[in-house]
């Protein structure tokens, strides 16, 4: 019979062993954030529609088409989060971890939800890991930040890896370069793609973004951020170019960087790589000064990122930095000959994995080939034989599958078969 229900569109099964590697590159992300004094909070993945639509913005195509929104049985409008900030926020606050005089740093890890085209390689549950830095910050708690970023390039060893950078104002300066910059677009909306000249009206800063070629060269030419900034932007986007300086990491000032949602002021990076064809973000983020406010909570400045697990595995398989998968998941299967075999088979794997051995069960009895078959697929290194013999002598037959050799072990010391099987290819 054919299946007829299948994973939904753009969502990816992450079978074994590549589950347990996928945990592993999710682990090692996070022990960078650790070693960064960053603190993990788990965050649900629903929350009001009115969360993501206030903090990342209406206009945003987030919001507007790739949110999976529905309404629950009490009639309330909820949304699967397409990203984790404003959940992050939403948590923080609420539960009073925001405080204007002190720093609080978070991470979180999960699945995000967004309704994109699967044709175009992306997929609508995709994890992310990301970190929030929120209370009185310096322009040097955003070089940290990317710091700690870097420190993932370096030590995973993505391939072609470099750093963005920009800063795109504050609301003091916005403002102005925003109606410049819709000014600049208007005059030269006949040039421009439709999706670009939609966006001048809805989100002009947006328009920028566009990677369609024929509008590269008047986007190219608009009026830049840079040059609008006010002293207290102009101060911090210094001082944050100087911070990366003085620690000797590289980067590329992007005065298209603007990012796809409404809340970043200031500070906006990717780092992005070359080595999976075209330029890809692998990680991204920047500073959201008044998104706390906005959110109900103390007007306190923040700064975060958010790295893609499914783009550092890509990237970490191309640098051949993937962590290996497990060798032998169950370490030993134990095979019952005859149904006499089975309770004895039975109580074995259930002393063994007292032990700390992981061992697995092959009751259905049958022939030894099948026995060696499924040992083989558990990934098992030995196989335990429980025959009419073995049970009449209180023995197991324990065969390395690696070397052939096979050896009786008393059923009443399971102590000394779970040290041997714990050396052998340890
Ligand atoms: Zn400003
Ligand atoms: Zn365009």
């Amino acid at each position: 019979m054919a299946l007829s229900i299948r994973a939904p569109r753009g969502i990816k099964d992450v079978l074994p062993p590549d589950a347990t590697r996928f945990e592993s590159i999710l682990k090692d992300a996070e022990d960078i954030l650790a070693l960064g004094g960053f603190r993990k909070i788990l965050l649900p993945l629903f929350e009001s529609t009115a969360l993501f639509a206030r903090s990342i913005g209406g206009a945003t195509d987030i919001v507007e088409k790739e949110m999976y929104t529905f309404l629950d049985k009490g009639g309330d409008q909820f949304s699967l989060r397409p990203e984790g900030t404003a959940s992050l926020l939403r948590a923080a606050i609420e539960h009073h971890l925001v405080d204007p005089s002190r720093l609080v740093r978070l991470y979180y890890s999960g699945p995000m939800f967004r309704h994109e085209r699967p044709q175009a390689g992306r997929l609508r549950q995709f994890y992310q890991t990301g970190a929030e830095i929120l209370g009185p910050l310096s322009p040097m708690d955003d070089v940290d930040l990317i710091a700690l970023i870097h420190r993932m390039a370096v030590s995973f060893r993505i391939p072609g890896s470099s750093l963005l950078l920009n800063n795109m104002g504050c609301p003091v300066c916005r403002p102005a370069y925003r109606e410049r910059l819709v000014d600049y677009l208007n005059a030269h909306a006949e040039e421009l793609c439709e999706t670009c000249r939609k966006r001048t009206v809805q989100n002009p800063l947006r328009v920028l973004d566009c990677k369609v070629p024929s509008c590269q060269g008047v986007l190219e030419a608009a009026p830049r951020i840079a040059d609008s900034l006010c002293p207290k932007s102009r101060e911090h986007f210094r001082r944050v170019r100087e911070g990366l300086d003085g620690l000797g990491i590289p980067y590329v000032l992007s005065h298209r960087l603007v990012r796809g949602l409404d809340y970043y002021t200031e500070t906006t990076f990717e780092f992005v790589s070359d080595a999976l064809g075209a330029q890809s973000t692998w990680a991204a983020g920047g500073r959201y000064d008044g998104l706390a406010g906005e959110l109900g909570g103390p007007d306190v400045p923040g700064i975060g990122f958010a790295a893609g697990v499914e783009r550092l595995w890509l990237l970490r398989e191309k640098a051949g930095t993937l962590p290996d998968p497990e060798s032998h998941p169950v370490r030993i299967t134990i095979f019952a000959m005859d149904p006499a075999g089975q309770i004895p088979a039975l109580a074995l794997v259930g002393r063994l994995r007292q032990e700390g051995i992981p061992a697995a069960g092959h009751f259905s009895a049958g022939k030894i080939k099948g026995a060696f078959r499924q040992a083989e697929r558990d990934g098992a290194l030995f196989l335990g034989i429980l025959g009419e013999d073995e049970i009449r002598s209180k023995t197991v037959q324990v065969k390395n599958l690696e070397t052939g050799d096979q050896t009786p072990w008393p059923l009443d010391d399971i102590k000394a078969l779970a040290e041997m099987i714990r050396k052998t290819g340890a």
